[in-house]
């Protein structure tokens, strides 16, 4: 960088549009686009944030590639890129998810800490006891996992159904976790928690509907064992963004004040006051703002101490979920993002609770929270590859001459005199001639070659302004669009229904980047196109520090030869989506028959790594099982179909042939392109 003189810097800041130096404008018209510097991988890092959302899993090494520290600081890193490489080569192909048991087991160890942390810095004389949600992530493999690497800290798991409470009951046998039974109930669900503590299990179900609580009491009576019960709270705390919902009176779970009054009054009736032990409460999930927590926890505190001192048996209090992530890394309240850490969370809870237990003089309660996007997100990574890309062509502006409409030479003229000073009016006016040269073709004053030229010359003053910006730090407000606009169209091997369907139904954010060529400068910006033949299988919101990003910065993709002709083939270009290992497999849809994709559990190993499983994606045949199709049904058809053929001599024996082994193969085949 040059030096620039304080005048200078100053007029960069307070008229950033027309202070471009020629040190950091590269204008279209100097034909060699030397870039000022070399781009580094620190570049990278700033650009695609991963500092922010990333540490201390992800990073990038000296060749230019994600690297993943599955142990955070404490063990060894490997490099994303070699690792898709080598899959590729045990012929596991793209999408992939890679999930890393090892991050799981350090998010578990985090949030014990911050709360270990917290108890003994407020001396809190309790303990804490989490529990993680089944609905984020409920794969076998993962629930294994978390329930053996829980085990040191008795971590527990929360079931919000009748299947979820299958999976929780079998597979959860640590010694003093707990079981919370939320969700709707019938009498099975009841009678099954019930039971359960006949195994020496920890099953605390929690009321959500008044009529829970008969349907308690009726069940302890026929089993004669007496249940651990808990009641879910409407808190009149404000939840907030998307989830904010789950709160206030409208809710669709939880007891009212009124209502918990209710229940109280009818359990003393039933002598069973004793079972009521725990107050819940979940105001929603990725809680951006830590006042919204406070005000929670300090309405809960007080429910808590109330219920104390109406006689119930108290020994739990539950915050539920909520606990957020930060998905664009900017530390704030925006609804991808949080301004607060783990640990400020652990701290406000238990400073809270303590202190209103101690005003009553009352026994302090097993702290429980059902922290589920917080421990699942970071485990796993999408990785997918680009097939194709589709640019604004790049247009040469066409000869001029004397006799072309005055609308043509406007923007002949426009094209030519932009400058890095006037390039905000030149794209105003080169926006209005081009709409105003369509007008007059429509009138049949232009003809399709003059119209042609029209667009031409727009194209070529889009990409010149756009050139002039690309660089600049300040963009006025009304270029926004030109970005999108210019923004080229990668189509990627994936489905948004399936892989991320937050970013489809909810504009979820997730940071999404190129795992390699990390150390070149992306040039290109672009949004993302799926596979499915809906407009909505795009993803065209990226994370930024302040607000999102309407294109993401990507590189050209590389011939494998460049001096072969077109078209040619080109080198792979992968991409990652990072943190969206809770709620996106689970919520996936079949949209255009894409299916489940190919999963790998990743262990470190003082080695290396070891692939510890692989479940292998579903195929055509199995997506096509899931609406009711036959493959040997459908091969019949064919080959019926294929033998009329042959008799008319329409198809030869070995077209056929051909025809049938491609639909078979077919059928037993990946739903994503290979
Ligand atoms: C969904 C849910 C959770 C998990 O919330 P996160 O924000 O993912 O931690 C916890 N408890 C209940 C009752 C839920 O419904």
């Amino acid at each position: 960088m040059e030096l620039q003189s304080i005048s200078e810097a100053k007029a960069k800041q307070t008229a950033p549009a027309s202070s471009h130096s020629e040190t950091t404008t590269t204008l279209p018209q100097q034909a060699s686009t030397e870039p000022v510097k070399s781009w580094t991988i620190e570049d990278s890092e700033n650009l695609y944030r991963i500092p922010g959302w990333g540490e201390p899993y992800f990073a990038i090494n000296a060749a230019g590639h994600i690297t993943v520290s599955p142990q955070g600081d404490r063990g060894g890193s490997l490099d994303l890129c070699e690792l898709v490489e080598s899959l590729k080569r045990r012929n596991l192909g793209l999408p992939l998810l890679i999930r890393f048991p090892d991050i799981l087991e350090d998010r578990i160890e985090r949030l014990n800490a911050c709360f270990a942390k917290a108890i003994a810095r407020y001396n809190y004389p309790g303990v804490y006891r989490g529990v993680y949600p089944v609905k984020c992530n409920q794969e076998r493999h993962l629930i294994e996992d978390l329930v053996r690497f829980g085990q040191p800290y008795k971590f527990g798991l929360e079931a919000g159904s009748k299947p979820e409470l299958s999976i929780a009951l079998a597979l959860l046998t640590t010694p003093g976790s707990l079981l919370i039974c939320n969700g709707y109930k019938d009498r099975e669900y009841i009678e099954t928690a019930i039971l359960a503590q006949r195994l020496g299990k920890i099953t605390i179900i929690v009321i959500e509907q008044l009529e829970e609580v008969q349907m308690a009491i009726e069940a302890s009576h026929r089993l004669g064992v007496k249940p651990v019960l808990g009641i879910r709270a409407k808190l009149s705390a404000k939840g907030i963004g998307r989830w904010g919902g789950s709160t206030g009176d409208r809710a669709k779970f939880g007891l009212t004040v009124p209502q918990i009054i209710q229940a109280v009054e009818q359990l003393a009736t039933a002598g069973m006051l004793d079972c009521l032990q725990l107050l819940h409460f979940h105001i929603g999930s990725q809680i951006s703002s830590i006042s919204v927590i406070k005000d929670a926890i300090r309405e809960a505190s007080q429910i808590y101490v109330e219920l104390c001192q109406l006689g119930a048996g108290m020994k739990y209090l539950d915050v539920g979920g909520g606990l957020g992530v930060d998905y664009d890394g900017s530390k704030t309240n925006f609804h991808a993002s949080k301004n607060y850490n783990m640990q400020n969370y652990a701290n406000d809870i238990v400073a809270e609770v303590k202190e209103a237990c101690e005003e009553r003089q009352l026994a302090a309660p097993t702290l429980i929270s059902e922290s589920g996007r917080a421990i699942a997100s970071h485990q796993s990574v999408l990785v997918f590859d680009v097939l194709a890309t589709s640019d604004v062509p790049l247009e040469t502006p066409p000869e001029i001459v004397e006799k072309d409409h005055l609308i043509l030479r406007n923007l002949a003229e426009t094209y030519h005199s932009i400058t890095a000073e006037n390039y905000q009016e030149a794209y105003h006016d080169a926006m209005q001639f081009k709409e105003e040269a369509i007008s007059l073709f429509g009138f049949g004053y232009l003809s399709l070659g003059d119209r042609a030229k029209a667009e031409q010359f727009y194209w070529g003053c889009c990409q010149k302004i756009q050139a002039i910006i690309q660089h600049s730090e300040y963009v006025p407000d009304d270029l926004e669009d030109l970005e999108k606009i210019m923004a080229s169209i990668y189509y990627v091997n994936l489905s948004v229904f399936k892989s991320a369907p937050d970013s489809w139904a909810i504009d979820q954010l997730f940071p999404i980047m190129p795992i390699h060529r990390l150390d070149e400068e992306p040039t290109q910006r672009g949004i993302l196109a799926d596979l499915t033949c809906d407009s909505d299988g795009k993803i065209d919101q990226f994370i930024d520090l302040r607000d999102v990003k309407p294109v993401l910065e990507l590189h050209a993709l590389k011939p494998v030869d460049p001096t072969a002709s077109d078209p040619a083939p080109l080198e792979p270009y992968y991409l990652g989506m990072f943190l969206a290992g809770a709620y996106q497999e689970i919520m996936g849809n079949l949209h255009n028959l894409f299916g489940d994709t190919h999963v790998v559990h990743i262990k470190l190993t003082p080695q290396g790594y070891q692939v510890k499983h692989v479940i292998k994606g579903d195929t055509m045949k199995e997506v096509l099982g899931y609406v009711q199709y036959d493959g040997e049904d459908l091969i019949e058809s064919i080959r019926q179909q294929a033998e009329t053929a042959l008799q008319q001599d329409q198809i030869s024996i070995e077209e056929a042939q051909r025809l049938l082994q491609n639909y078979e193969r077919t059928l037993s085949q990946y739903t994503y392109l290979s």
